[in-house]
């Protein structure tokens, strides 16, 4: 009796699909198994078995799986059941869940390439036609995909092929390759050490910039790594560094022929072998912090998630690594979950010094390779010993999808923070209210901490939902920063401020500086930063693509737009009046670094923020940097304010208050008192008080006033009495529609069609549709609806009906080709 398997296919389609299990691959079939599958004419999908059954399906015509592509299942049949609440939770479907939580480098489609395999001995006869010219092929080109495959020898299914030709040991697909004998080397570049000095650089410079732009700027990116001219000329920048350049190998290639940089190796040690330095019990909990930890494994003990509300630097990670290790103990895995920019070195080594190599880490800077690798190893399997697994994992949101056989402890440090909420695509999931559902399915404890706990999380742990576990000291009795406001108004009266500095902040520079000590500088994000506006008639260069005005790079020299990354050079002349003056508006994180190193020529200052931090390397090397006392002022974004923990920093400037504050979100006010509290926390070391300029021109503002007091619960009263009056969360649960396509009347029109739709179930519940306030993106026009569900109301029937009607659009002729899509709980 034939078998038949439900597959997975990553695709924003109802699934799964059916297909024929042959005979032949039986045994290798298991729910969890990776398989190729034919989908459409030509298409090959990877996709997962989600279970086998022996009936078959209604329509004949079922096609057979082409592939089992792995000896073991890659995926849990726990992991379904994660999936498929993700799927139903945030209205998208299982297949988008399975594309979000599986690394990209298991997957096998059209573009999958194979080569020669070295163990092929060049023994023709017992090859097919086919066989002998996909080998031909091969002879003279490096690899082939599937699809040129298919093309070269007329097949139209050559999964099977290629896969006899696998098992013959003729060919070999290069992601195995890959995967089986990954380097543990990278490539590094030095400069030729004919151009180790300042003025032959300056000559070769000159000469690129004539001939071979592209290649100057990879130059340019080697020499802002070595930082000469007073860096260190014969240092090696790894090939990472370069990555930010488009075609980066080919322009090193170039260089390295022209004999301008040469071409090295060196080790790379990925998962450090290193084993722990020191045990966790020896931690010694100060007397407050041990009270914290006692409460938080109660709760634990009664299976109830704790929200650890501790000011900053109370020694929450100490309690945590505690946590883990009892965990540990247990015999169960413990997931550390940390925003994205969180994760730094730091963090890493002090739970290596704990755990060693038994801390696995899984972030999006690590390579698909990388993260096959820490998959594999999570499941147990890792180039085909067993056993081998990784007790801790400390990542970024994505590592919920890892195959953990059994979670104990789950712990979402900066809870508050929005990177936690995936944007795009869907699923556009919220790490830590995922986590809560992964833990019940594991029966794991969940330890949600953070010096600023949102205001959903808050509400939930005053209403029981979560345990609140209070730490209101700072370890060691540091006191937290006294934090003084900047009135720019009045200074800018009395005519004080020097450009974007008030007085008072310059005097707490000086100070600072004198005595030897480090300052952050924080400006928020950079999308606040220049714009140019003409004098004459106040035109703005605006993006073709987008609705938004372009922002200026002064290192590029371009204008560009932050949403679709298109770009173009700076006008000579108003295209609209003619003007020649056309001037700089706002100021943003290179303006702040350009004029503090005007005002300071003999310290060093630096800027964190995006632009500086494109590769993994350069943004450690600015913390290292930093810590070693190299920097004097650092100017950062967000950037600065996770994560990092330095001995040297007492005086903390935020520049720019009012922008944070005005921004229209309900959640400005709360993000806003996050932020600078946040930031205020990186200031004040060991034995002396930190200091907080806070620059505003309303130094009346309640969240300024709340910040300054140190009072969450000030700023969460207040808010939960507005949001309460406006009906927000927590008081409601949102869901926004969005509606997308290049036609603006089509766009609408489908909009008001939907919003019609629900509004006749869910009434005033449903407001829009609007514009929002970036209304094109990329060409496509967008309306937002949102829904308002309050809290005692069923949010899964709402749902049900929005998912009805956005099905009911979609078969409407007229809308099928508008996109809809829906963020759940959006942030
Ligand atoms: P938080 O994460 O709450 O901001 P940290 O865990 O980073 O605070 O702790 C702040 C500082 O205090 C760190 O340098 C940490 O090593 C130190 N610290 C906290 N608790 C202890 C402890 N029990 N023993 C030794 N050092 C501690
Ligand atoms: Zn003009
Ligand atoms: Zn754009």
């Amino acid at each position: 009796m034939p078998r038949y398997a439900d597959v997975i296919l990553p695709l924003p389609l109802k699934g799964p699909f059916t297909y024929l299990v042959p005979g032949e691959m039986e045994p290798l079939v298991a729910p969890g198994s990776r398989v190729a599958v034919q989908f459409g004419r030509q298409k090959i999908q990877t996709g997962i078995v989600r279970r086998l059954r022996e009936v078959p399906p209604g329509s004949d015509g079922v096609k057979p799986l082409l592939d089992v592509l792995d000896p073991f299942p890659l995926v849990r049949e726990g992991q379904f059941s994660f999936w498929d609440w993700m799927a139903s939770y945030y209205l998208c479907h299982t297949g988008e869940v399975m594309a979000a939580a599986l690394p990209a480098g298991f997957r096998l489609e059209s573009e999958t390439t194979i080569e020669l395999d070295p163990a092929f001995a060049g023994e023709l006869s017992s090859l097919s036609r086919e066989g002998l010219t996909v080998v031909n092929n091969l002879l003279s080109r490096e690899s082939l995909s599937l699809k040129e495959v298919s093309d070269l020898t007329g097949l139209a299914k050559v999964v099977n092929l290629v896969r006899t030709l696998i098992d013959q040991r003729v060919v070999r697909r290069v992601e195995e390759v890959r995967e089986r004998y990954k380097p543990r080397t990278e490539a590094v570049f030095r400069l030729h050490p004919d151009y180790r000095s300042e003025a032959r650089l300056a000559e070769v410079m000159d000469l690129l910039g004539k001939r071979a732009y592209r290649q100057l700027e990879a130059l340019m990116v080697m020499a802002a790594e070595l930082r000469v001219p007073d860096g260190d000329w014969e240092q090696a920048v790894p090939l990472s560094a370069f990555s930010g350049l488009k075609q980066h190998t080919v322009l090193l290639k170039a260089l390295v022929e022209k004999q301008i940089v040469v071409k090295g190796e060196r080790e790379l040690s990925r998962f450090g072998e290193a084993g722990a330095s020191q045990s966790a019990s020896a931690i010694v909990l100060s007397e407050h912090q041990h009270l914290a930890f006692e409460a938080l494994r109660l709760a634990m003990d009664a299976h109830h998630p704790c929200l650890l509300h501790g000011v900053t630097g109370s020694g929450k990670t100490e309690i945590y690594i505690r946590l883990i290790e009892e965990c540990l103990q247990s015999g169960k895995q413990a997931l550390y979950l940390l925003p994205e920019i969180a994760l730094t070195t730091q963090i890493i080594d002090r739970l290596r010094k704990y755990f060693g190599d038994r801390v696995g880490i899984y972030h999006s800077r690590y390579s698909d390779a990388e993260r096959v690798e820490m998959w594999n190893t999570v499941l147990g399997f890792r180039n085909g010993e067993t056993g081998a697994r990784f007790q801790v994992v400390l990542g970024a949101r994505s590592a919920l999808f890892l195959p953990f056989a059994e979670l104990g402890l789950i712990i979402v440090d900066e809870e508050h923070d929005s990177s936690y909420k995936q944007i795009d695509p869907a699923p556009r999931y919220h790490a830590r209210d995922s986590a809560l559902y992964l833990a019940r399915l594991h029966g794991a404890g969940v330890v949600m901490g953070s010096a600023t706990p949102s205001i959903e999380s808050y509400a939930n742990a005053l209403q029981g939902i979560f345990s609140l576990v209070n730490l209101t000291k700072r370890y060691s009795e540091m006191l937290l920063p006294e934090i003084l406001v900047a009135d720019i108004r009045e200074e800018k009266r009395k005519k004080t401020m020097r450009s974007h500095f008030s007085s008072l902040l310059l005097e707490k520079v000086n100070e600072a500086l004198d005595n030897r000590e480090q300052v952050i500088m924080f400006q928020n994000r950079r999308g606040f930063s220049l714009r140019l506006e003409c004098d004459a008639c106040q035109w703005m260069p605006h993006c073709r693509n987008c609705d938004v005005t372009l922002i200026y790079h002064k290192h590029q020299q371009q204008l560009r737009c932050h949403y679709c990354g298109y770009a173009e050079n700076v006008p000579q002349h108003c295209p609209e009046c003619g003007s020649p003056r056309i001037l700089m508006q706002g100021f943003g994180t290179e303006k702040v670094e350009e004029e503090l190193q005007d005002l300071y020529p003999e310290h060093r200052v630096v800027r964190m923020d995006l632009d500086t931090t494109r590769s993994r390397m350069a943004y450690q090397r600015i913390i290292t940097d930093f810590e070693q006392r190299g920097i004097d002022i650092l100017v950062g974004t967000q950037m600065v304010t996770k994560g990092l923990d330095f001995d040297h920093v007492n005086t903390v400037g935020i520049l720019n208050a009012d922008n944070m504050l005005s921004f229209p979100d309900f959640r400005a006010s709360e993000r806003s008192f996050q932020l600078m509290a946040q930031v205020s926390g990186r200031s004040g070391r060991r034995n002396k008080r930190g200091i907080v300029v806070i620059q505003t021109v309303q130094p009346y503002h309640s969240v300024i006033r709340q910040v300054i007091d140190h009072d969450y619960a000030a700023m969460f009263n207040d808010q939960m009495t507005e949001r309460r009056q406006y009906d927000y969360p927590p008081f409601t649960r949102l869901i926004q529609l969005r509606v997308k396509h290049r036609d603006s009347a089509l766009t609408s029109e489908a909009a008001r069609w939907l919003a019609h739709r629900i509004r006749q179930w869910l009434g005033h519940r449903v407001l829009g549709p609007e514009y929002p306030m970036v209304a094109r993106v990329r060409n496509e026009y967008i309306k937002h609806i949102l829904i308002k569900v309050e809290r005692e109301a069923s949010v899964k029937e709402a749902k049900q009906i929005i998912l009805q009607a956005m099905e009911e659009m979609q078969r409407e002729p007229l809308y099928r080709r508008v996109r809809v899509q829906a963020d759940v709980d959006p942030y």
